[in-house]
């Protein structure tokens, strides 16, 4: 049956250049690359149709297949080389912990970024335009790193293709490029080496070059040479595609504002001096639609009878939901509709798990990608604290509380999975301990992706956002948590703060270590993890659990994690938030006890849930960074960039 919404447009085709060698010849005066021994992958598009909601706008995804040529097929000769081709477009994200991963992921990146750009250039030269005025009607955007070789490659086809000067070029280049930074983790900029760029397409290794070069020099004339090596594109045989989009663009943007001001006064403070006008910040947003009206119809429909049905148009209409908040009818229909969803995900929990958990626990829940710096580890030390509470007094009163997982982690990410088999661990011991009864259940939920997130956000109670201070660029589904009427408990990082600005301190719950003291612990290196477990006797005891055949079944992943935390140095801070944490549990404990007020909160964080809506981040995008004018969608024309002329 295949996917029927999908068409394949073999007559748009384009065709990728890959290997060999290349060198310069002069021909009339003009440098051109001439190339020994290339091969060429064809770029075949795959378009689906993606719907506007009641505008009247249909937009195109468009979705690239690799095929080999009838020119080339016998430089493919073995099953072995036409399986190579085939994994260009048939993993995302390839495992790049060996040399065989990496260089595929390399070429896949440029695989995907020549095909669009060239199908777009195609697209622009229809039009009759001057590739002078490209700038003017074509935006690129570079999100994050991985499509950063558009510099390059737009460069190469401007160049190469239609012949045009390297000056004119590079400011074309530059005034059509735009980059989105999406974290500071420095494991997580790509650098990659010459050599392997010059493996995958040495035209592009020499732009590169040439693009470095240049920069060097003009800046020669005006900085000092530690600013001018400290953001050169290729240092010690390493490119660098963080700098190479900053330079070979016009705009550089965070994606919350703690983490622009980070760019900024940190990690790109070089860059920032040298360009400040390049530096904005763009908020993340997510989708309305999706996380309300579509995962959440209960509550979508509770806020069409009581403010009508605006906000699915214009989220920020959310907000007259503030003038509702002594409506205890609302209130208590805001808490049943929340406890209907969890019935529904409960159902889900024992089909998939066979686990039984009570729709009138507290549903805590942290979902995201596995990783050390979000800290789903100091989640499970509070998991095992209370569970050891409940083993020294059985009797203690809680509020019952169901712990939900969902989380994947990169296939040679050892860490992260050590830290996966010891929730799972605890949950074992932890659902089947007949003295617990229904005060705990841990749930792990496999395959965690967009689909399960709908079923799980909409149920959840409490939103685990407590990423160490500075780590978390922005976070998106803490947004989709509130939307959906969850508290959030987390720390400022992130866009939490910008939800806590919003919905303002009484109405989430937050802790620990702010941005100035991890950066101050991370400059002095004055953080001893390992007084924390020598002194504070509540982390001791949770912390040997892991070791001390407590957990059972962890022998290998329990001591790797004890020893990250206490030998190790606990790079992200979790025993020095511990304690703090337990106190925001705590506060989130004593507030479930009275539902009126818990559920008021809720209110108050679905009324302010609007401004996070991508409608508003994109029209930003659109308006500040891109230049580009919404068209109508009746006219059956399309604007260019700045809205001057109709593509
Ligand atoms: C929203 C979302 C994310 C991002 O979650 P964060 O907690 O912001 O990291 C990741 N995966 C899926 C499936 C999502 O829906």
């Amino acid at each position: 049956q295949g996917n029927v919404w999908e068409v394949a447009r073999e007559s748009k085709a384009v065709d990728v250049k890959f290997g060999g060698q290349v060198y310069l010849e002069e021909v009339d005066g003009v440098l051109q690359p001439v190339y020994k021994d290339p091969y060429i992958i064809r770029a075949v598009p795959y378009d689906t149709g993606i719907v506007g909601y009641k505008n009247n706008h249909v937009n195109t995804m468009r979705l690239w297949d690799a095929q080999i040529p009838a020119s080339e097929e016998v430089k493919f000769p073995t099953i072995e080389s036409r399986r190579k081709v085939e994994d260009l477009t048939s993993v995302l994200y390839p495992d790049d912990s060996n040399e065989e991963g990496r260089l595929l992921r390399l070429r896949q990146e440029y695989f995907f970024v020549s095909a669009g750009l060239q199908s777009i250039v195609r697209h622009y030269k229809k039009y009759g335009k001057p590739m002078s005025e490209i700038s003017n009607h074509i935006s690129v955007h570079i999100n994050d790193t991985h499509p950063a070789m558009c510099v390059a490659e737009f460069m190469r086809i401007l160049l190469d293709d239609e012949k045009m000067g390297w000056d004119e070029a590079f400011d074309q280049t530059v005034k059509t490029m735009s980059y989105t930074n999406h974290t500071i983790m420095s494991e997580a900029l790509e650098k990659w080496p010459v050599s392997l760029i010059e493996r995958v397409q040495p035209r592009i290794m020499q732009i590169i070059a040439e693009i470095d070069r240049r920069y060097a020099l003009e800046l020669a004339e005006r900085a000092e040479t530690d600013l001018i090596s400290g953001t050169r594109i290729v240092n010690n045989g390493i490119v660098h595609m963080a700098h190479l989009a900053i330079i070979g663009s016009h705009s550089t943007n965070g994606v919350a504002k703690l983490h622009t001001d980070l760019l900024e006064q940190d990690v790109l403070k070089d860059f920032y001096h040298l360009y400040p006008e390049r530096f904005n910040n763009k908020t993340n947003g997510i989708t309305i639609r999706r996380w309300l009206q579509i995962a959440d119809p209960r509550l979508a429909k509770i806020i069409d009878k009581t403010i009508g049905t605006k906000w699915r148009s214009n989220p920020k209409e959310l907000h007259n939901l503030a003038t509702h908040l002594n409506d205890r009818r609302l209130i208590a229909d805001i808490g049943k509709a929340k406890h209907q969803n969890k019935v529904d995900l409960a159902k889900y929990i024992k089909q998939t798990t066979g686990i039984v958990v009570s729709p009138d626990a507290i549903f805590d829940v942290q979902v995201k990608r596995l990783h050390a710096y979000k800290r789903q580890l100091l989640n499970l030390l509070k998991i095992v604290k209370y569970y050891l509470d409940l083993k020294d007094d059985p009797k203690k009163d809680v509020v019952p509380r169901v712990f939900i997982f969902g989380a994947k982690a990169a296939p040679s990410y050892h860490y992260a999975k050590s830290i996966i088999k010891c929730i799972n661990e605890v949950g074992n011991l932890i659902n089947n301990d007949k003295t617990i009864k229904d005060k705990l259940k841990v749930v792990f939920l496999e395959d965690y992706g967009v689909s399960l997130a709908e079923r799980i956000i909409p149920a959840a109670d409490v939103s685990e956002q407590i990423s160490t201070a500075t780590k978390e660029a922005s976070g998106t589904s803490n947004m989709k948590f509130m939307l959906d009427g969850a508290l959030t408990v987390a720390t400022l990082d992130g866009a939490n703060i910008e939800i806590k600005d919003y919905v303002g301190e009484d109405n989430i719950f937050i802790f620990g270590l702010k941005k100035e003291e991890v950066l101050q612990y991370e400059a002095d290196h004055s953080y001893q993890s390992s007084d924390y477990y020598a002194n504070d006797p509540i982390l001791h005891r949770v912390l040997d659990a892991f070791v001390d055949g407590t957990i059972p079944s962890i022998g290998a992943e329990g001591a790797e994690i004890f020893n990250s935390l206490v030998h190790a140095n606990d790079e992200y801070f979790v025993l020095r938030d511990f304690e703090d944490y337990l106190r925001a549990q705590g506060e989130v404990e004593k507030t479930y006890r009275n539902p009126s007020l818990w559920n008021k909160k809720c209110l108050v964080n679905i009324a302010n849930a609007g401004y996070f809506s991508s409608d508003y981040t994109i029209q930003k995008y659109a308006d500040e960074i891109w230049h580009v004018a919404p068209s109508d969608p009746l006219d059956g024309k399309d604007c260019g960039a700045n809205g001057q002329y109709p593509l």
